[in-house]
């Protein structure tokens, strides 16, 4: 179980996790239940901004992308983190607010914000504007001066980079929704745009390669490309641009195959990539940003499950259902992510059963992988599925007006409720 060196099996053979006995949390909780390690999602905070320091002499931030687990409890974590915060919509923002968050450390990123959270994040005084497209940048400056405003902007940037699975495509990134591109020279003209504009100030350019990311060198081929940019710009127009926002996506371990990079390593030679660049083109180090989402919370989350009908189809396969499934946890469903599962009641005995592990919606594709090794399985038995902190609650449905989970954060043995599980009457709330 190399997910989270906090997982642990006690004398009773129970899976543990932050210092409580997970068969314990599903009985005091009920399940499906989500279980977030805080002492996890605090050293991976620490752990980014360690490094800021030491490869980037403290001139940077490390802002956690929300949309990987979002409630007020993790905002709040954040903010205690001095970690800085990427929202993608008027539902991030607000939650954040709620939670006390600071608007000065929030950056708004999406691509296509309405006018309304555009509005809303000029009301609310969010640091800094992700800007996406022209139509966005025209309609933003133009509101802003109906308000009597200025708004700090960066522009989303493709790259060229594509790093979307283990392999990458140096022209690929062109085909995306998210930004402009460099490479035909539609960055360099929104740049010139904003710049005669009164009520933006261009203070960044960011991109965002991909999710899930096991190699460097798409990371560092970005930083080269964005750092060339800036230098451009300096030169054709005179503006400095401050700001370089590298993205998140680093990948995190699934299963015992996932050989993730560690941070350290990765901020070490980026940084190189960005200080050799910097100093070849003349260039003064600009503020770095960085936006982890998954390696944030995903290593530190696992989901309790108790398992129901266990159907042996002879020479076919066995499938274990749970009390959950697509619902609380989508993305076998979406892109077949392979997650390694435990049964936590039996976590000290050897896995010796290959399970279908299925959930209990009527679909037939509602599977939380396939081919998983665990322990010997029965009905009864307390199921966890492991990293699952990221892309989990925050891709929760009420598919079959089934109720999202609560959500426990454990810590030196004690759990609390964070996000109280979903009632009935939650489910009917809206309806008329
Ligand atoms: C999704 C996203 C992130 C976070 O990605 P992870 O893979 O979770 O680290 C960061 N920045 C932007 C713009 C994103 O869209």
């Amino acid at each position: 179980m190399k997910q989270s060196e906090r997982l642990g099996v006690n004398q009773q053979g129970h899976l543990t996790i932050g210092g409580c006995d997970t068969v314990e949390l599903a009985a005091q909780y009920g399940t499906p239940l989500y279980v977030m390690d805080e002492d996890g999602i605090r050293a991976a905070c620490r752990s980014y901004r360690d490094s800021i320091e030491r490869y980037y002499d403290g001139r940077g931030m490390v802002c956690y992308a929300s949309k990987a687990f979002c409630c007020k409890e993790i905002c709040r974590i954040m903010d205690q983190e001095q970690m800085g915060l990427d929202v993608v919509s008027e539902g991030e923002l607000y939650t954040a607010l709620q939670a006390g968050f600071p608007a000065e450390r929030i950056c708004f990123h999406g691509n296509n914000k309405t006018d309304h959270e555009l509005r809303y994040a000029l009301e609310t005084g969010v640091g800094l504007i992700i800007v996406d497209n022209e139509y966005e940048l025209v309609r933003l400056n133009r509101m802003a001066e109906q308000m009597e405003k200025t708004v700090n902007i960066a522009f989303r940037i493709k790259p060229g980079v594509d790093a979307h699975t283990h392999d990458f495509v140096r022209t690929g990134q062109i085909d995306s929704k998210f930004g402009v591109a460099l490479e035909n020279g539609e960055a360099m003209q929104i740049i010139r745009q904003a710049l005669t504009m009164k009520h933006v100030v261009l203070k960044g350019v960011h991109c965002h390669i991909g999710s899930q990311i096991f190699e460097l060198e798409p990371f560092e081929l970005a930083a080269q490309r964005m750092i060339e940019l800036m230098a451009q710009v300096k030169e054709e127009t005179g503006h400095v641009i401050e700001q370089l926002d590298l993205g998140g996506g680093f990948g995190i371990c699934y299963t015992e195959e996932d050989q993730a990079l560690r941070y350290d390593s990765y901020m070490e030679k980026v940084s190189e990539v960005v200080k050799d660049c910097c100093h070849r083109l003349g260039f003064p180090q600009p503020f770095v940003m960085l936006e982890p989402g998954r390696s944030i919370v995903g290593p530190s989350g696992i989901t309790l499950y108790t398992a129901g009908s266990i159907k042996e189809i002879p020479n076919i396969r066995t499938y274990a259902a749970v009390d959950g499934g697509m619902t609380d946890n989508p993305r076998y469903a979406l892109y077949q992510s392979v997650y390694e599962a435990v049964v936590a009641n039996k976590a000290a005995q050897p896995k010796e059963m290959t399970v279908t592990l299925a959930g209990k919606c009527c679909e037939s594709g509602d599977l939380l992988g396939e081919k998983m090794l665990v322990q010997k399985m029965e009905s009864g038995d307390i199921v966890a599925v492991l990293s699952t902190g990221a892309y989990n609650y925050s891709m929760a449905s009420n598919y079959n007006r089934i109720c999202r989970p609560a959500v426990v954060m454990v810590h030196d043995g004690a759990s609390r409720v964070i996000v109280r599980r979903e009632s009935l009457e939650d489910l009917t709330r809206n309806d008329l």
